[in-house]
């Protein structure tokens, strides 16, 4: 997809995940609940979906709950706990989706872990608080959505599992673009078939133990009475098969993006006086790059770029076109004026050397518009 850089906001469907929702919509689109032949093969191909991701994943396929997406996921896990006494703790870099219900039903209860200057977890302060304040529950993302910063949910999900607190990771970013066969060690996982080239509107749950429901989605007994709602085969046949389909050259994907990536923004840095790489001394997505613009509002940066065919976005896409606000930026201490201009780009599995090539030959013609125009 030439010119789109804001995969971290969402990935056009897969071929092969759109192949796969075709077939499965024209021949088995019947419910899996029903009690005749052509339901019991979707049912079937259900349990067989939730094999293939509980495979992917390093899970038990009993403990994968399909969802809406990650959203539901996150409120889900805080529901879950909400009822239970005691702190939660989680990181001060999450998603809205996972901080605005912990904050709208947990309040007081919740406690941030900071984050470092280069925007990596504080881990002094995650042990500190683990001891201080004996949690319910610890949520940290596996990677940042606005900056690719990789959190260090394994350590910490073993730091956890060894004081019997439960372990939650969203891994919406992580999941299609890194290695996630280590996930199924946290006691809940979140993730999003849209980030990975699966349609929009699915994604699952993994969950502590085989039984436990999502509790606040009443109703029918689907997925043996732990979310109810007809299951929404096409969509999660699509998002497995898309999610085998990026992962298959995770290797060689990975070399080769960070390798465009990297040269990228170092020609940028070095052409664009001012511009500031966040997180460029820690571990990140091999996709993603956050970068502070060094004037003008970042607005009229995503517009000119846009007119010249990019997308690329301000931060989250759950900011964007809002105050534009930046979650990594606020917990690092930054001014609203330097919010304004923050950008991020997101590549996917197929940009190519060429396409980055481009987006840094528009990026210098935007800035040197701006500077004429002085
Ligand atoms: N969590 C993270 C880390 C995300 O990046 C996103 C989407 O931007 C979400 C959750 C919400 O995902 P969904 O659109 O599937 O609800």
């Amino acid at each position: 997809m030439q010119g789109y850089f804001d995969y971290n906001a969402t990935t056009p469907l897969h071929p092969a995940a759109r192949d796969a929702w075709l077939i499965a919509s024209e021949r088995h689109w019947h419910n899996a609940s029903s009690l005749y032949r052509e339901a019991a093969t979707v049912k079937h191909l259900l349990d067989t979906a939730r094999e293939r991701l509980g495979e992917m994943l390093g899970s038990e396929p009993e403990r994968i709950v399909f969802t809406s997406g990650a959203t539901e996921s996150n409120n889900a896990v805080v529901h879950l706990f909400a009822a239970k006494e005691g702190a939660v703790l989680s990181s001060s870099v999450e998603h809205p989706s996972l901080r605005t219900p912990l904050q709208r039903t947990l309040d007081h209860r919740v406690r941030f872990i900071r984050a470092c200057s280069d925007t990596s977890l504080d881990r002094e302060h995650f042990h500190q608080q683990v001891t201080e304040h004996n949690p319910v529950l610890v949520t940290i993302m596996a990677a940042n959505n606005e900056s690719g910063t990789l959190h260090p949910w394994q350590e910490a999900a073993k730091y956890c599992k060894e004081r019997g607190v439960p372990f939650h990771c969203d891994a919406s970013q992580w999941i299609g673009k890194m290695p996630a066969q280590a996930l199924g060690q946290c006691d809940y996982v979140t993730g999003s078939g849209h980030k990975f080239g699966g349609p929009k509107g699915v994604g699952f749950l993994v969950m502590r133990d085989e039984q436990e429901a999502l509790g606040f989605i009443n109703g029918g007994p689907q997925e043996e009475g732990r979310r109810a709602g007809t299951e929404n085969y096409p969509a999660i046949e699509a998002m497995i098969t898309a999610l085998e389909a990026v992962t298959q050259d995770l290797e060689i994907t990975t070399a080769h993006q960070l390798k465009y990536r990297d040269a990228f923004a170092k020609n940028i840095c070095r052409e664009i006086a001012g511009v500031r790489l966040i997180g460029g001394d820690v571990a990140r997505l091999w996709n993603t790059i956050m970068l502070v613009l060094p004037d003008h509002d970042n607005r009229k940066w995503l517009a000119r770029l846009s007119q010249s065919g990019f997308a690329i976005s301000t931060g989250s896409a759950c900011s964007a076109g809002r105050d534009g606000s930046s979650i990594v930026l606020q917990a690092l201490g930054a001014s609203a004026e330097e919010m304004q201009r923050v950008i991020r780009i997101s590549s996917g599995w197929e940009t190519s050397e060429s396409d980055w090539l481009a987006l840094e030959i528009a990026l210098l013609q935007v800035s040197k518009s701006f500077a004429l125009k002085e």
